[in-house]
């Protein structure tokens, strides 16, 4: 579904609109010193669907949520002494830490690809602080690029990749990092998780102590934990019919237990899928069955997320 892509500029009134859009569930991109981010309100599940929709992102990994201040990321992520040490040396700046999620802080499922821990960052740069105070809540950011292409660091890359998929762009000019952010895992001993923009020594300089690296085998890829939400039900995908004794996650119109879209809606089915999966993992019972997705468009990350899920372990 195209839409019109509006290029907006700096001006407050810019950035007031561009918060707007974000409050009404739209896909905005804006400029932050590491690179364009796209974002989606946090808490709203058909915006992050939308998110992966304009990126054609074939997988759902957890989300970087980006606040205003640390004082705004102690409502997501649990915070410690360590947490308020990197905070008070690097934000805002190109750092990212991962925390044990507060429960029930508002967040969609989808921003942490069910997990209980959360990525949090402060981004510097006049309009990324300028749109989260305007905004004024969490905003679910990937970079703003098609997904396997490269990230954005202006405004242009960004309309070349995402032009009549996204809302809008706030123009900042050029990036001032070009490099991702760096991620640090503190959901147990301070673990470099992702290089980027800050580097390692500086982040063991104000930790007095070394980074752990992940352990081998928990990384498919820079930046990318396979370590994932998995029910404890065994999972058995495209059912078309259900067996005596399955819980079962529907698509469309049938009968169910939970349906992830009665209409048939993808971007529906993608914001519930988490969420529907816990509530039924957390049910009676010890098998999970799930209907046919269709593979198209948000498809292909709901199966891809499915096939995870269902893999022996
Ligand atoms: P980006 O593509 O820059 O938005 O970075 C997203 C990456 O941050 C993910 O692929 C993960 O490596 C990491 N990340 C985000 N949220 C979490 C989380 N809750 N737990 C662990 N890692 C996370
Ligand atoms: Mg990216």
């Amino acid at each position: 579904m195209a839409k019109v892509t509006q290029h907006l500029g700096f001006s407050a009134q810019d950035v007031a609109q561009a918060a707007d859009l974000l409050r009404a569930g739209d896909c905005v991109a804006f400029p932050t010193e590491t690179v364009y981010g796209l974002g989606a309100d946090a808490r709203n599940g058909l915006a992050v669907a939308a998110i992966y929709e304009a990126k054609g992102r074939p997988s759902f990994n957890p989300l970087i949520i980006h606040v205003a201040d640390a004082n705004s990321a102690r409502a997501f992520g649990q915070w410690s002494d360590t947490a308020q040490s990197l905070a008070d040396a690097f934000w805002p700046g190109p750092l990212s830490l991962v925390l044990p999620l507060v429960p029930n802080a508002g967040l969609s499922e989808l921003v942490t690809a069910g997990l209980p821990s959360v990525a949090i960052r402060v981004p510097a740069g006049d309009l990324a602080q300028g749109l989260l105070r305007s905004f004024d809540g969490p905003v679910a950011a990937p970079s703003a690029n098609p997904s396997g292409k490269i990230s954005p660091t202006t405004a242009e890359h960004v309309l070349a990749g995402l032009t009549g998929k996204i809302a809008a762009v706030l123009d900042g000019g050029a990036c001032a990092v070009g490099l991702e952010s760096t991620i640090v895992g503190l959901t147990d001993a301070p673990t470099l998780l992702r290089a980027g923009g800050v580097p390692r020594e500086a982040i063991e300089e104000v930790l007095g102590a070394p980074l752990h690296d992940p352990i081998a085998g928990d990384i498919t890829a820079p930046g990318q934990l396979s370590s994932h939400y998995a029910p404890n039900a065994h999972i058995r995908l495209n059912a078309s019919s259900w067996e005596a004794g399955e819980k079962t996650l529907g698509f469309g119109q049938m009968e169910c237990d939970l349906n992830l879209s009665e209409s048939g809606d993808l971007s529906q089915a993608a914001a519930r899928l988490f969420g529907h999966l816990h509530a039924l993992d957390a049910r009676e019972g010890d098998r999970i069955a799930v209907a046919p997705i269709p593979e198209a468009g948000l498809g292909a990350a709901i199966n891809d997320r499915l096939r995870r899920a269902a893999a022996p372990r």
